[in-house]
């Protein structure tokens, strides 16, 4: 048999005790280097017409399984399969970009989150240095500052980040037409069908390397894989300034003795399970059937760790060209109740947020609050307003009546804010321009001068 491509295929069938079953096609690589394993998982029996249409094509969602791809004109795209796929993520983003604009902190820990005098919050990003003592993002700064009492603590300058993150982008952008941001320093590329650019995988991923360092004088590391999921396992292994490339043939010497933690979307609580079952690398779960891990661990869990596990993942790179929300959550050292401290949270949010909104140069149509209870119990409450605004009075108007709609009766564990339905330009309409308040544009003057949020309103306090 034969795929669209003209390449042989041996597909083949594997009954799954009545819930639906697995294909299986494997492919020689053109090159015929490599075989190719391609993994469907059908919910259902062939039978009520969401079996196999024809090879390669799976009948249940409409998609090829095999899309016929010109990798370009050099060999060495064809040792990634369907897809080259790049994943570019900045070293100690926060830490390195204080120590390039603080050249005395070079070579001494830098811990980015909060200052330890003021007894709460926790590291949002620390620089490798600080790391050797044991410090990592997301501890408690107070624990930071215990395990690493001489290291130069500092407030986030959001701001400053926010401008070398858009250089860095603008640089990504040059590489390929398809860059999904993932965060402020991290974003994936499908470089497919820009290989034969460059004479290998590695002289690629250095290009990108290096066209961030001209322009940032900051490190990065890159992975090159054949998706999504293996080129960020690959990005993060090295770090930093690490530069790691999996080509097919090297996929399963790297992801079979890695720990099922490293599979994504498999946290402490779904590791547990798994290690309760005796599955503690991705090795254990390839010994496993795709039945026995749906039984395990229920039908889309199971199944999305199990292509996993076999190296599998067809999410797309999504280019996002623009931002469809802003928004900014913390979570809290210990519980808070509604009241003074909970709205000064709420309002700093705001500030953040509003701050964001209007360096974008958009309006916001809908506010939204997000609320997470100690037990992770998870709520949102949003409001779309009938004029767009960007103005941090509204906003926190806005965003205090969603709170006081949620009446809550317990202490929280995390608040958050968003805005989205972003738009450019507002409307001009017989009620005039939407409110601009004049102490906003007064505050963001300021603090755009001294490089950060000295002038606070007062219920940020
Ligand atoms: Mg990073």
């Amino acid at each position: 048999m034969y795929n669209t491509n003209g390449r042989p295929l041996r597909p083949a069938r594997t009954a799954w005790e009545g819930k639906g079953f697995v294909t299986e096609t494997l492919r020689q690589t053109r090159t015929g280097r490599a075989q190719i394993r391609f993994f469907r998982v059908y919910h259902g029996a062939p039978s009520a017409g969401r079996g196999l249409g024809e090879p390669g094509h799976c009948a249940a969602t409409g998609r090829v399984t095999m899309e016929p791809m010109d990798k370009g004109l050099r060999g060495w795209g064809r040792e990634f399969g369907d897809r080259t796929i790049m994943h570019v993520d900045m070293d100690a983003f926060f830490a390195q970009v204080e120590v390039l604009d603080h050249p005395e902190y070079a070579g001494k820990p830098v811990i980015v989150g909060a200052l330890p005098e003021s007894g709460r919050g926790v590291v949002s990003t620390c620089n490798y240095i600080a790391r050797r003592f044991g410090v990592h993002s997301a501890m408690p700064i107070t624990r930071a500052a215990k395990l690493c009492p001489h290291a130069i603590f500092l407030r986030p300058r959001m701001a400053r980040y926010e401008e070398i993150s858009a250089r860095i982008f603008e640089v990504l952008t040059g590489f390929s037409p398809l860059v999904e941001p993932l965060s402020i320093d991290e974003a994936f590329l499908d470089m497919t069908g820009c290989e034969h650019f460059y004479r290998s995988a590695r002289e690629m991923g250095q290009a990108v390397k290096s066209a961030i360092y001209e322009a940032t004088h900051l490190t990065a590391s890159v992975g090159i894989a054949p998706n999504k999921f293996l080129a960020k396992l690959a990005s993060d292994s090295e770090k930093p300034d690490g530069l790691v490339i999996l080509k097919i043939s090297d996929v399963d010497r790297f992801l079979l003795p890695l720990p099922v933690r490293a599979l994504w979307g498999v946290g402490p609580k779904t590791a547990e399970r798994l290690q309760s079952a005796g599955l503690r690398t991705v090795a254990d779960i390839r010994a496993r059937s795709v039945a026995e891990l749906t039984q395990l661990m229920g039908d889309s869990l199971g199944t999305h760790i199990w292509l996993l596990a076999h190296g599998q993942d067809d999410r797309a790179v999504v280019p996002d060209t623009e931002a469809k929300s802003i928004g900014r959550e913390t979570t809290f050292e210990t519980d808070i109740p509604d009241g003074p401290a909970l709205r000064a949270h709420l309002a700093r949010l705001v500030a953040s947020v509003g701050l964001r909104l209007r360096k974008a140069g958009r309006y916001a149509r809908t506010v939204t609050v997000k609320i997470r209870y100690p037990d992770f119990e998870t709520h949102t409450k949003s409001k779309t307003l009938s004029t767009p605004t960007r103005d941090d009075d509204t906003l926190y108007r806005e965003a205090s009546a969603l709170l006081d709609a949620f009446r809550l009766r317990r202490p929280l564990r995390l608040l958050g804010v968003y805005v989205s339905h972003l738009q450019q330009y507002v409307q001009p309409s017989l009620f005039g321009q939407p409110e601009e308040n004049r102490l906003t544009e007064v505050v963001d003057a300021i603090n755009e001068k001294l490089g950060r949020r000295v002038v606070r309103r007062g219920r940020e306090l």
